[in-house]
């Protein structure tokens, strides 16, 4: 029996880590599943949790209003090493980028147990953008003992980087089995503001959250949103809005009284999905809605000025536009009145996986650590 402590915190890790958990539970002969969650986000969080019919065995319960990324750690480093005393797992499964991700991660080396990084090797190279995301992915490929590469491109830059060969699995993005499993023909939206979605109007997505866009950046987003409205009189754009208070003030102040322009709360997951496949055009600066979008044909601008998913601008699913206005409402326009500049983008081949990649994950812990 391989005893497997799975720790996560925020919304974006718990979809990507949710079909590993599903697998590892579904072999009980081999496998002893453990979640634990720091709750770093709770109530996103929580709601992915129900998604996908989880239950944390532990809960660490760090949030607290307006945490730091260092108060995050602290919380984490503070509790997390006196429950692997206890609980005393053979492995301990980390994803991604978050403070959770990193510290769980030290948690681990400092009580000598071995972690795995789901989705590991992804880089921007600059430390500072994304923030803090790109230093917990540096930091975390340190720590671990098993590194799982979502991409080929992932998987070279570790070896670049000195990772041992022996310890790199290519496996694919997780988000992607999530997806699969969560997508169907016939979903009713349950949330009112979806409901009412109106099927005249080309809906265009928007999704932004990142900590280097706070203020002027994302001043630039709104007032680029309200070009494009007011340009386009068949398109409605659909905000579900960060609750970060950063996010929700300056949104909330750019857009609140524009026309066409849907504010709503963080939608489920769920609905998420079918919202992004009812959408014409996804502009985010969200990570796993880039990897998320090129399944379902939907092409993406990037909100960023860099993206450490470059294998989709590669494929041509994306377009990297920044945060200056101008760029936004140029590229969007474009693809809003060229069919020919649209299809391209949305035809386009996914690079992010084949919606097996948990399997691969979980073969690899049975191969190491069995
Ligand atoms: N998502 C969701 N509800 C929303 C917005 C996003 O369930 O209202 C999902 C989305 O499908 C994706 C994940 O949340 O899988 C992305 O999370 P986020 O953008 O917060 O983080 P990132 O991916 O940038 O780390």
């Amino acid at each position: 029996m391989i005893r497997v402590l799975s720790v996560f915190g925020t919304r974006p890790e718990a979809i990507k880590m949710a079909p590993v958990v599903r697998r590892l539970q579904a072999r009980p002969e081999r496998f002893e599943s453990l979640v634990c969650v720091s709750a770093q986000h709770r109530e996103m969080l929580d709601q992915v949790l129900d998604v996908f019919a989880l239950t944390a065995d532990h809960d660490l319960a760090i949030m607290t209003p307006g945490q730091s990324p260092a108060n995050v750690v602290a919380r984490v480093l503070d509790l997390l090493p006196p429950l692997l005393r206890t609980v005393r797992p053979d492995v301990l499964l980390v994803q991604g980028d978050t403070m959770t991700t990193f510290a769980a991660a030290f948690a681990a080396y400092l009580e000598r147990i071995p972690s795995c990084h789901v989705e590991a090797g992804l880089r921007t190279g600059n430390r500072y953008h994304p923030f803090p995301e790109e230093m917990n992915r540096v930091l975390t490929t340190r720590l671990a003992d098993l590194h799982f590469a979502p991409t080929a491109m992932a998987r070279d830059r570790l070896l670049a980087e000195g990772v041992p060969p022996d310890t790199v699995v290519l496996t694919g993005n997780t988000v992607i089995d999530a997806l699969l499993a969560t997508v169907s023909a016939d979903h009713q939206f349950t949330t009112t503001a979806l409901a009412g979605l109106d099927s005249r109007l080309r809906q265009v997505l928007v999704t932004t959250h990142r900590r280097e866009s706070f203020g002027e950046p994302l001043k630039a987003i709104c007032a680029a949103i309200g070009d494009l409205v007011a340009r386009f009189p068949d398109i409605e754009v659909v905000l579900p809005v960060h609750p970060n208070p950063e996010v929700k003030r300056t949104v909330e102040a750019g857009l609140c009284d524009t026309p066409r322009v849907r504010l709503i709360e963080p939608v489920d997951y769920v609905e998420f999905v079918h919202l992004m496949a009812r959408s014409y055009l996804i502009l985010t600066d969200s990570g796993g809605v880039q990897e998320e979008a090129p399944s379902l044909g939907k092409p993406v601008l990037v909100l960023r000025d860099t993206t450490e998913r470059p294998e989709g601008v590669e494929a041509g699913t994306a377009v990297v536009v920044g945060t200056d206005r101008e760029r936004i409402v140029a590229t969007a326009s474009r693809l809003l009145t060229s069919t020919e500049a649209y299809e391209r983008m949305a035809t386009a081949v996914s690079p992010y996986g084949d919606g097996h990649a948990s399997e691969r994950i979980v073969s690899a812990l049975e191969q190491r650590y069995g």
